[in-house]
């Protein structure tokens, strides 16, 4: 039999880098922590905003076919039943009757609690939405929810795009934005919390086309996790057999990611058919159709769904990022990041806190920070400094030195390959540059020439 596949990095020591480093921290550490949610730190937003970021320019920025949205959180609470979320958006709760933790019933393995093997109750429905109250009055008719997806913002505006954009199938609507769920399970760190950010496309085809499209974003989905660097063997395609398919859905297929806890869903995508605007269009009354010049009549689109997490992308990066080696002497971490993701792309290292070097580093240090979120280190040894850098993915770091003063240049020293290339001031932006968007360049020691291999 063939051994079950391993995470190459416990879970444990992601989270002790992410706390340590400032990448992650619980939410409201000072009262205990709020179970199950995550505040972002200086280095977790930079890296979250380069996901978000880099999400969008695939998705959106370069394409013809699709436009983006900001919908609000908030949304008539008609929205969520037409959608089907307050019948049925819910998971199956039982208790144990001796602890009295709570567990998803069609999560366990046997009839008993995990935690005590005490008798569990009967499993009852729980819905996942969270419930408020809007405006002063607190009764049933002020009821609103914190959106459970993002999905919702982009079926409702489904006629305003295609009024304001002129867009003609096949077109899709892009989002970035938080959503909501009151999980009744969490745990794993950032992979399920209450409170997270989806990145969604709803793909509006002609039917008929929806299986060659279904197929298309898949594709198009795992080449994308391919490109930041995710490797292709710690990425599964799970397709949904017909009993677990969503109530919507006429296929749906996860891509999943090799996790230290095992298999789980990084993204999913569905085929959610003409449920939606038809549901909406009952619902409101409104005809959300569209009309097809060609076959001169009105059509109800199909729906083509990929729906990524932002926080789980960024839980597969990091495990497919981590690693540990050895690097000049040493025992080093170190974060494979994509120079597009990482949260700082090069570190400005002065070889000595001396005056006249030290404003000699800082102002090549203010002339990078303008193009990008560069770091300025020069506490400890050198080496310390790299391993600093390396351990927070850094891809470059600048040394100047007492000879920069002299000859106007510096050593950039490369992260992976540990490389490091001498390059003339003059040229380093530009070098850094090619060098982030992965040109291989070096530069002969003599004369400063840059050279594309
Ligand atoms: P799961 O089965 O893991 O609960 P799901 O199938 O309910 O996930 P979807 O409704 O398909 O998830 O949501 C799309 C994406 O949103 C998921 O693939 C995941 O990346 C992200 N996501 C969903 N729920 C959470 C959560 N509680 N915490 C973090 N990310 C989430």
């Amino acid at each position: 039999m063939t051994e079950p596949a391993k995470a190459k990095v416990e879970m444990e020591k992601l989270v002790s880098l992410c706390r340590r480093r400032g990448f992650i921290f619980p939410s409201s550490e000072i009262y205990g922590g709020l179970s199950s949610c995550w505040d972002y730190g200086p280095l977790g937003v930079e890296l979250k905003r380069n996901i978000k970021d880099a999400w969008w320019r695939a998705m959106v920025q370069q394409r013809d076919d699709m436009v983006g949205l900001d919908s609000s959180i908030l949304m008539h609470p008609r929205t969520w039943e037409a959608s089907g979320h307050v019948q049925g958006f819910s998971d199956p709760l039982v208790e144990c009757k001796s602890c009295h933790l709570r567990w998803r019933s069609d999560e366990l393995e046997s009839d008993k609690c995990p935690e005590c093997g005490g008798e569990l109750t009967e499993p009852r429905l729980f819905n996942l939405m969270f419930k408020t109250f809007m405006g002063p009055v607190e009764d049933d008719t002020s009821v609103v929810y914190l959106r459970p997806e993002t999905a919702q913002g982009m079926f409702v505006n489904f006629e305003n795009i295609l009024n304001t954009t002129r867009k003609r199938l096949p077109f899709g609507i892009a989002q970035v934005g938080k959503s909501f769920r009151n999980e009744v399970t969490t745990g794993n760190f950032i992979f399920r919390s209450r409170e997270f950010e989806q990145m969604e496309i709803e793909f509006f085809v002609r039917p008929g086309t929806d299986q060659k499209w279904f197929d298309y974003w898949v594709e198009e989905r795992i080449n994308w996790y391919e490109g930041l660097g995710i490797k292709r063997e710690n990425l599964k395609l799970r397709p949904h057999e017909k009993e677990e398919l969503a109530h919507y859905a006429r296929a749906c297929s996860d891509i999943n990611y090799l996790f230290p806890m095992g298999w789980a869903e990084l993204e999913g995508i569905a085929n959610r058919g003409d449920f939606d605007l038809v549901q909406h269009a009952s619902s409101s009354g409104k005809g959300l159709s569209y009309y097809d010049e060609e076959a001169k009549e009105h059509i109800v689109p199909y729906i083509i769904e990929p729906s990524a997490g932002v926080d789980r992308t960024f839980l597969a990066l990091l495990c497919d990022a981590y690693d540990e080696d050895e690097a000049e002497g040493e025992k080093r971490v170190l974060l494979h990041l994509h120079p597009d993701l990482a949260p700082i792309k090069a570190a400005v290292l002065p070889l000595s806190r001396k005056e006249h070097l030290a404003s000699f580093a800082r102002e090549i240090y203010a002339d990078l920070r303008k193009r990008w979120m560069v770091g300025y280190d020069d506490a400890q040894s050198i080496g310390r400094r790299y391993r600093r850098q390396d351990e927070i993915g850094t891809p470059f770091c600048v040394t100047v030195d007492f000879e920069s003063l002299e000859d106007k240049q510096v050593t950039i020293r490369e992260r992976d390959s540990l490389r490091q290339i001498r390059v003339p001031i003059d040229s380093l932006k530009a070098t850094l540059q090619a060098k982030l968007g992965g040109e291989d360049l070096f530069v002969l020691p003599d004369g400063g020439k840059i050279w594309k291999k």
